[in-house]
């Protein structure tokens, strides 16, 4: 019995070992890749549910690998998060969300603002306020000229810093977002206390409500219960992953004023965003 045990043991360790080794090559790749530029952004309008017109623009981030081809953010966000890479990956994306809002101002392209979204790790440094306002200063621009999303579960960790951090932000103009809502049980006490500009219903809720609202109650009454919870503590809703015409009038009937999903845009490079908006070719 002893040798058996020791067997399965040693079993156990070699798929760790294995899994551990996956990561830790995904971890190295993701260093070289921030070397050789592989990383870039593309964007996904947030628009009124009922004329379809661009509101601002979510900043998501790509990796193209010359070996793997895309990788998933879903992938290696994690992982990033995990190993303490987003912090160097997290300013880079600023940067460079920041340096094309500068180009889009540059050339007189009437933008909207851009969203960027913050992993927990990021939003919990000490000095996230001073490192967006310096993104901001260092690229010319105007605190409207961009909004932050933290995920809910982000929002609810260490909650005066959050509180800090967030009246910061709104003191200053800079709009944020709850990203993913719904899927954290925040306490209702808390929410009404942080002062941020949206929340974003969580994408699965949405998805739910592809063939027939009806046929899912449980997503319909909590879609409808985040309405109802920012009309009364006077936030933005938007919904999230919206693929087709059922979902948007299924939002629209319950007052939710503003979506993004595949429906209106997929996620595009910054040289569709022009068409987008309805300017140039
Ligand atoms: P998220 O912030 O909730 O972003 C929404 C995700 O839904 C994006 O996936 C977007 O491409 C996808 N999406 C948009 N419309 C639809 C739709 O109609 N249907 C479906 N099925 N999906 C839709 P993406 O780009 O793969 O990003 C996944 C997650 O990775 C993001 O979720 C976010 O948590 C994280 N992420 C992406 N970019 C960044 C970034 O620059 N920084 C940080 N910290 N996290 C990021
Ligand atoms: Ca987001
Ligand atoms: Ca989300
Ligand atoms: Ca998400």
């Amino acid at each position: 019995a002893k040798s058996e045990g020791r067997r399965c043991y040693h079993f156990y360790t070699q798929e760790l070992d294995a899994a551990l080794q996956e990561r830790m090559e995904l971890d190295q790749a993701m260093r070289h890749a921030l070397e050789r530029g592989e990383f870039h952004l593309v964007y996904q309008p947030r628009v009124d549910l009922i004329s379809g017109r661009v509101l601002s623009l979510e900043a998501l981030v790509r990796w193209r690998h010359p070996v793997w081809g895309m990788v998933s953010p879903g992938r290696f966000i994690p992982l990033a998060e995990q190993t303490g890479f987003i912090l160097t990956l997290g300013p880079e994306i600023l940067r460079q969300a920041c340096e094309q809002i500068h180009i889009w101002k540059a050339r007189g392209i009437p933008t909207v603002p851009v969203a960027v979204n913050l992993s927990a790790r990021e939003f919990r440094q000490p000095d996230v306020f001073e490192r967006i306002m310096g993104a901001l200063s260092t690229a010319g621009l105007e605190a409207s000229d961009l909004e932050i999303e933290i995920t809910e579960s982000a929002a609810m960790s260490s909650v005066d810093q959050t509180i800090r951090t967030l009246t910061q932000l709104n003191d200053r103009g800079v709009c944020v977002s709850i990203d993913d809502f719904g899927t954290a049980y925040s306490s209702l006490n808390y929410l009404k206390r942080l002062p941020v500009h949206a929340i974003k219903i969580d994408q699965s809720f949405v998805s739910d409500m592809r063939e027939d609202p009806a046929a899912h109650p449980e997503d319909a009454a909590i879609i409808r219960a985040i309405i109802g919870l920012g009309q009364t503590l006077g936030m933005t809703v938007i919904a999230e992953g919206i693929e087709n015409q059922v979902q948007r009038d299924f939002l629209i009937e319950h007052g939710c004023p503003q979506g993004q999903g595949y429906l209106f845009s997929r996620p595009v490079p910054a040289g569709e965003v022009e068409r987008l908006l309805g300017v140039g070719g």
